[in-house]
């Protein structure tokens, strides 16, 4: 093995939209980042690996409003609630920042300032549709209508997701308004623009998007073809610009006007690890440099993971934007396709997907995903496919059978027969496992290649058919069968030496996939850690630990657990059903089973409907004063399709008196009335048998 000099990356995953938690489609980005990261770490290589929360835009603001809290309050609990999700799948992120911070305000301003000096921004007043109703320009994608392109119906103002054309949204036919239905007009207001049009930015980007190795090739053609196309398809300059109100960074100099979300999207890239260095965790990391020495270093590589959808964005304004700001730009931006899920193409409003969070709930491994998932993964921009079957079948007969098998087979006997020393690794002895390193170090060049290359799946692959070979190899030698006779000692030795060497460099390339594992399995056999590339070849005699188990098989009953939730359950929803009714969810059938004293947690009570009012402004919601027995509350329900407020007052129903409060636009909501039913006229509120009084504990 030739040794070659450190590399430096800086690596980042796309940055998730801070309006709801993570889903499936991150989850499986930050997996395959994740893993290539661990790869290029365990073989000697320097790694920052940053992300943060896209916190601005539109979307952002209205769903604040609806929900009666400032932009950076629900931004704020947004982030508050991704530690679980990337501790849970165990996404090595060095960093995690926001949009909305200093840095970002900082970095965005002087990018743009840049641009400015080099002639690259300029003003332009543009006609954009305007809500008369909301009393706001329609940001692209609460505009509506017929595709001017292809013709499909009900496609969104910036985007045609049926032919991929990119329009303006006063290009659509027939547009509405998603907000509220109306007809939008239109009304000329001053926008400001980045000269992606600029002979300089063509040039530009031909030569970075052209450079060899730089893009998958799909994802060049893609590019090229964009800033190619001639006539009336000419590349279009980028409006960077939008009218108050929004929420977002102010543009210098420009009362009124915000950088549009994009704009400030990827330069978070940067913002979270500027964050990252200031704070003095790159130094902790053993980063000597500064965020500026570092950026400006020509031996950093910088490297983006982002999914299909994303790419105009990372392959066109962003490089050009850093380019023209005098910055590093993208050496990689690695593209991956969408998840599936049984075939079915993920829809939360049908409840096909998978709700990471409740993956993690129920007690499913996180190494069973990140392993089907890599096993699945490639270096090419395809759609992968999440069956449960297929899920348990890979992670039993792979992982438990194949893998685990080899140490569970060997460990016992080393530590009862042995006292757990192992005989060194030496192919020239006689038993059938004994060239198997020799064949797994033969190996090493095309797995390193296949991680390098994003490969997973070609890897997992490879490994596979290694741990095939020495499971074949023990069936010969049947430790089992050597170990019933004391004759056969050395043998059964030499046996299970082997399967204990084999198992740890089996360790050693699935690292990356399964850190945990390899963490426990690294303890059993005495392995310095962090675990290393160059550990491969340290072969040679040792000792082991009392083998404990190393990991579950996959459950049947947990998969049902998983997909018969239906909807996935995340925070945002769980807490909207505090204040709506149900709506059309299907039963939530196959919950895990809780103890009583979780039950215990739950304050239920009678309570009694004092008023019942309309809200102005919410058409779902009634407005209760309830007592509850030593308090009187207020709850916002949304019942108002069923119920009128003359049918509630003085009714008796249950309540959750100890939910938390929640702060809503109309108001303090404190608690939850108890109905069922799938909602609209349907809906069935809860009531006790007659001689109940408010106050009292329903157990
Ligand atoms: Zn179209």
């Amino acid at each position: 093995m030739t040794s070659s000099a450190t590399r430096h990356f800086f690596v980042t995953t796309a940055l998730p939209y801070a309006n709801g938690p993570f889903h499936i489609g991150h989850i499986m980005e930050y997996i395959q980042a994740d893993i290539w990261v661990r790869f290029q770490r365990m073989v000697g290589n320097k790694v920052h690996f940053v992300c943060a929360d896209d916190a601005h835009g539109a979307p952002i603001m209205l769903k604040a409003e609806a929900e009666g809290v400032t932009p950076e309050a629900l931004v704020a609990g947004i982030a508050a609630d991704r530690g679980k999700y990337l501790e849970g799948f165990q996404i090595s992120f060095d960093y995690w920042h926001s949009t909305h911070s200093p840095e970002n305000a900082e970095l965005s301003t002087a990018i743009y300032r840049e641009l400015k000096a080099a002639g690259l921004i300029y003003v332009k007043p543009v006609e954009q549709f305007y809500d008369p109703v909301k009393q706001m320009f329609l940001a692209d994608r609460y505009i509506k209508g017929e595709c001017p392109n292809c013709h499909s119906k009900d496609q969104y103002g910036d985007a045609c997701e049926v032919c991929s054309s990119v329009y303006a949204p006063t290009d659509l036919i027939d547009p509405y308004s998603t907000l509220s239905g109306a007809v939008p007009v239109r009304k000329t207001s001053d926008h400001y623009f980045f000269k992606l049009s600029d002979p300089r930015c063509v040039e530009f980007l031909n030569g970075w998007l052209n450079a060899p190795g730089r893009l998958q090739p799909a994802v060049a053609n893609k590019a090229r073809e964009w800033l190619t196309t001639q006539g009336d398809q000419a590349l279009s300059d980028w409006d960077i610009s939008r009218d108050a109100p929004y929420f977002g960074i102010p543009i210098p100099d420009a009362p009124g006007k915000y950088f549009y979300v994009w704009l400030d999207a990827p330069i978070g890239y940067l913002a979270s690890l500027k964050k990252y260095f200031d704070s003095g965790k790159a130094r902790e990391n053993g980063e000597p440099r500064t965020f500026d020495q570092f950026l400006s270093a020509p031996e950093v590589e910088q490297i983006h993971f982002i999914g299909k959808d994303i790419i105009y964005f990372h392959t066109l304004f962003w490089p050009a934007m850093l380019k023209f700001a005098s910055r590093k730009v993208p050496d990689h931006v690695y593209v991956h396709g969408f998840i599936t899920v049984s075939g079915a193409k993920m829809s939360k409003s049908r409840g096909t997907g998978i709700s990471p969070l409740r993956y993690l709930e129920i007690g499913m491994n996180s190494e069973w995903l990140r392993y089907y998932l890599a096993a699945k993964l490639n270096a090419n921009v395809e759609d992968i496919d999440f069956n449960p079957d297929d899920f348990m079948a890979r992670v039993n007969s792979d992982l438990i059978g194949k893998y685990v098998n080899i140490a569970s087979r060997a460990a016992g006997f080393i530590t009862k027969r042995f006292e757990g020393k192992l005989l060194p690794v030496d192919g020239t002895r006689s038993v059938a496992t004994a060239k198997w390193n020799e064949l797994a170090l033969q190996r090493e060049t095309q797995i390193r290649e296949y991680y390098e290359e994003r490969e997973l799946g070609k890897a997992v692959r490879e490994i596979m058919e290694l741990a095939d070979a020495m499971n074949a190899a023990i069936d010969r030698e049947k430790p089992w069968e050597l170990a019933k006779d004391p004759a056969q000692a050395t043998r059964l030795h030499e046996v299970c030496s082997d399967c204990i060497h084999a198992f740890r460099q089996l360790t050693l390339y699935l690292a990356p996939i399964l850190p945990r594992t390899a963490e426990r399995a690294a303890v059993l056999l005495g392995l310095e850690m962090p675990l290393r590339w160059s550990q491969l070849r340290d072969g040679g005699a040792g000792t082991i630990k009392p083998y404990e188990h190393l990991l579950q098989r996959v459950d049947p009953k947990q998969l049902e657990a998983l997909f018969d939730f239906g909807v996935p359950k995340d925070k945002t929803e769980a807490t909207a059903s505090a204040t709506a009714a149900p709506t059309g969810k299907s039963p939530e059938a196959g919950l895990a089973e809780i103890a009583i004293e979780d039950f215990a947690k739950i304050d239920l009570r009678v309570a009694k409907i004092l008023q019942a009012e309309a809200v102005e402004g919410a058409d779902k919601l009634l407005k209760l004063t309830l007592d509850i027995g030593d308090a009187q509350r207020t709850v916002f329900a949304g019942i108002r399709s069923a119920y009128t407020p003359e049918q509630l007052a003085g009714r008796l129903t249950v309540v959750l008196a100890n939910l938390k409060p929640r702060k809503m636009r109309f108001g303090l909501s404190e608690g939850m009335v108890l109905a069922a039913g799938p909602g609209g006229k349907e809906i069935f509120l809860l009531s006790p048998d007659s001689g109940a009084t408010a106050g009292m504990k329903v157990k």
